[in-house]
């Protein structure tokens, strides 16, 4: 695997990969890797010539300063699973190779309604901070295939609508990857790493809320159903954000189900300091 620290050579040295006729297939990440980034990894790998993977933990998309602190570091282990799995490229830049002309300056998205439901509404900033940094990302790699995970669904839309305003949507296909579960259910997750043991144990009630949903989605207004799976959070320890049933195509959260619109079900909760999200198509 080749590490490049500086987007200048990495840009270089794909210029010449790609005058070869090579695809590129890239997996943009924060680190703290795990086998759910690495499912993205070999999903590259095989549908492409080259792999790149970038680690960056980005500050601009933290809207809670504890969070961006707490975030975990593990870039050696990262590297040697990185090598493990054939990655070919590493890019793990600095801040200032991502954000040369400051933050400031970083540029502002029309995202819309994203902005306004679920992680737009309860982070604020945090989906204009992902984009900063994928934009720059994309500027720097300009790969054929992207590669992202259902785990951070509305992220996926985000992104697919910044490839659209950004004018790329000819030349990147997105990717979204389903979501790497621990066996007892429990999405993997870096913060995972935040939880201590009986965290650990009470973070799958999550994984079975959302197994709740779908097992009792009826047609009709799904409030009850909504506010049932809520309280079985709250029992659980967590303090949710939101318990949201939306349609899956669009996210526009959906007040009467006709028993036939494609749903997905998404929650995000603190449990004490680390908070978590997750999601799970209904139909
Ligand atoms: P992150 O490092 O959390 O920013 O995630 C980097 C990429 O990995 C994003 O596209 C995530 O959606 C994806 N990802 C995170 N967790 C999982 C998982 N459990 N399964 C599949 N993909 C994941």
């Amino acid at each position: 695997m080749i590490l490049f620290k500086k987007a200048a050579d990495l840009r270089k040295w794909l210029e010449t990969q790609r005058k070869a006729d090579l695809n590129i297939g890239f997996v943009p990440t924060m680190g703290a890797l795990h086998a759910g980034h690495i499912s993205l990894l070999n999903t590259s790998k095989n549908r492409n010539d080259i792999t790149v993977a970038s680690i960056f933990v980005n500050p601009t998309q933290f809207n809670d300063p504890k969070d961006f602190e707490k975030y975990p570091i593990t870039i050696e282990k990262d590297i040697d699973l990185l090598e493990e799995a054939g990655c070919d490229v590493l890019f793990l830049p600095s801040v200032s190779e991502i954000y040369p002309h400051g933050i400031e300056k970083a540029g502002h998205f029309d995202l819309g309604y994203f902005e306004t439901i679920l992680e737009g509404k309860y982070r604020p900033g945090h989906f204009q901070g992902v984009c900063m940094v994928v934009q720059r990302l994309l500027e720097i790699v300009m790969p054929h295939k992207l590669y992202l995970g259902q785990k951070d669904y509305q992220q996926c839309m985000v992104i697919g609508k910044l490839i659209e305003l950004t004018g790329l949507k000819g030349s990147i296909t997105m990717t979204v990857c389903p979501t790497l579960r621990e066996k007892d259910g429990l999405a993997m997750s870096s913060r995972n790493m935040r939880l201590n043991e009986q965290e650990r144990k009470t973070a799958i009630q999550i994984f079975k809320t959302l197994s709740f949903l779908k097992e009792n989605i009826k047609p009709g207004n799904p409030d009850s159903i909504k506010k049932d799976a809520n309280r079985m959070l709250i029992q659980a320890g967590f303090k949710p954000d939101y318990v949201e049933i939306a349609d899956a195509d669009n996210l526009a959260i959906v007040n009467d189900w006709d028993g036939k619109q494609k749903l997905v079900a998404l929650i995000a909760a603190f449990l004490n300091e680390v908070r978590l999200i997750d999601n799970m198509l209904l139909n």
